[in-house]
């Protein structure tokens, strides 16, 4: 599952340990799991590409 969100920040879920976490959606650099150093986005010109979970976008 794949997402662009608008807003800044989202909270995911890591699909490899379940970790929740909560990452900044436009990220400069790639953001990983705090738990199990999975990939959980990635910078792509100015938005983050998404590759965890979406629970819920933060307004
Ligand atoms: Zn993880």
């Amino acid at each position: 599952m794949e997402t662009t969100p608008k807003s800044k920040f989202v909270k995911v879920r890591c699909s490899k340990c379940k970790n929740e976490q909560i990452i900044f959606g436009n990220a400069s650099s790639i953001v990983r799991c705090l738990v199990c150093d999975k990939e959980l986005a990635y910078p792509t010109g100015g938005k983050s590409r998404i590759s965890a979970r979406v629970l819920e976008v933060l307004e």
